[in-house]
């Protein structure tokens, strides 16, 4: 059985102790989880019975190549995809419908309840993304792949970078060193956030040029076989000592060095407390403990990290409110920072592998700052 038939397996399992005949799956993201196709426009029928994808004749020959194990139906052009589903419910008899409570559309729905008079369809939750929280080994494979790829992408970055460079040319070259490296394109769009604009945790790309600041903060990922990783570094601008015309002092005055420290011990801190069984917020607490210690507390202001795997942001949530206990397989982000307004921000994320007994980190790029700064 491959992981994909498994994956079936599990969400189906219980249907019929939910009083669902099936499960109507409309997110690309969860076809592709549950079938390995990756192309989009199309619905999945799981059930214990079934398991069978409508789609069009542009993916036909696609469905073809990348799926095995499925029953395939594909539309003619006189009919909607709405359509060729409420014939297949009816012909196989699924009359109470599960739909994904996050994904389902009232467009879909209306359609839906005239091309399928005989079924009904409920909300039936966040299923596909329950299980996706916990990854597979080869699940976990493709993210090490995707991160390897963001690593590759770094050392081009930062031996590329110029005095000149704008916070703009900086996140396109990014973009293209991660394609270049392997990927199949970006995580997110890419920030690059130069002197004070790291104050912002999403600072959008300017025309600020990297001598007008004296650090860079980094965010960047790659995506592979569908997979994501997220990785972020903030590094002294190296043309701080450049007799520039140009550089802008921050206006709030602060040591570099000695913040960056706090954010790093930060992240160790939470490192050391991650395993399975241990409250994410907990692990929010470790890290945030050791910024509030230095006085810092109230600026940082995001949680600490996220679940990573088929989308960039996904369960788990690693933060203060989160109800959410560790288990053997996630794979989360560790991220903290500082956002000093006037001054800028320092931000250190890396990705973690979940253990019954401890953790891995997923991503080697050294965190040491006179380590990343080096080469
Ligand atoms: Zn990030
Ligand atoms: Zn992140």
């Amino acid at each position: 059985m491959n992981y994909y038939s498994q994956r079936r397996l599990a969400l189906t399992r219980d249907l019929k102790r939910d009083g669902l005949d099936a499960l109507l799956i409309s997110d690309p993201v969860n076809i592709f989880y549950l079938t390995g196709f990756t192309g989009d426009s199309s619905y999945f029928v799981a059930s214990p019975k079934h398991s069978i994808l409508v789609s069009d004749t542009r993916f036909e020959a696609q469905i073809e190549e990348e799926c095995t194990g499925l029953e395939v139906v594909i539309r003619g052009h006189d009919k909607t995809t709405e359509e060729a589903l409420g014939e297949v419910l009816g012909k196989a008899g699924l009359k109470s419908v599960g739909v994904e409570s996050r994904h389902a559309t009232l467009a879909m729905l209306e359609m839906l309840a005239s091309s399928a008079p005989k079924s009904t369809f409920a909300g039936a939750g966040a299923r596909v993304e329950e299980l996706r929280v916990v990854k597979d080994a080869s699940e976990v494979e493709r993210i090490r792949e995707s991160v390897k790829v963001a690593e590759r992408a770094f050392g081009m970055f930062k031996v590329m970078m110029r005095e000149t460079d704008t916070e703009k040319d900086l996140a396109d070259r990014m973009d293209h060193f991660l394609r270049l490296c392997g990927g199949t394109q970006s995580s997110f769009p890419v920030i690059a956030a130069v002197g004070d604009r790291g104050a912002l945790p999403h600072a959008p790309p300017t025309r600020r040029q990297l001598l007008e600041g004296s650090k860079l903060l980094v965010d960047w990922g790659a995506v592979l076989g569908g997979y994501h990783s997220d990785l972020t570094r903030t590094i002294r601008s190296p043309y701080l000592m450049a007799p520039s015309r140009k550089n802008k002092p921050e206006r709030v005055g602060r040591d570099f060095e000695k913040l960056y420290n706090v954010v790093l011990k930060a992240q160790s801190a939470a490192f050391d407390v991650i395993r399975e069984g241990v409250a994410a917020k907990d692990v929010d607490a470790a890290a945030r403990k050791v910024i509030t210690d230095a006085g810092l507390g109230d600026f940082f202001t995001h949680g600490l990290g996220h679940g990573l795997g088929l989308e960039t942001h996904e369960a788990p949530r690693v933060r203060k409110n989160s109800d959410d206990i560790l288990q053997a397989g996630m794979v989360i982000t560790i991220e903290p920072g500082v956002y000093i307004p006037g001054w800028g921000g320092i931000r250190i994320e890396d990705d973690v592998l979940v253990r019954r007994d401890g953790h891995t980190l997923l991503s080697t790029l050294p965190r040491e700052l006179a380590e990343i700064e080096k080469g």
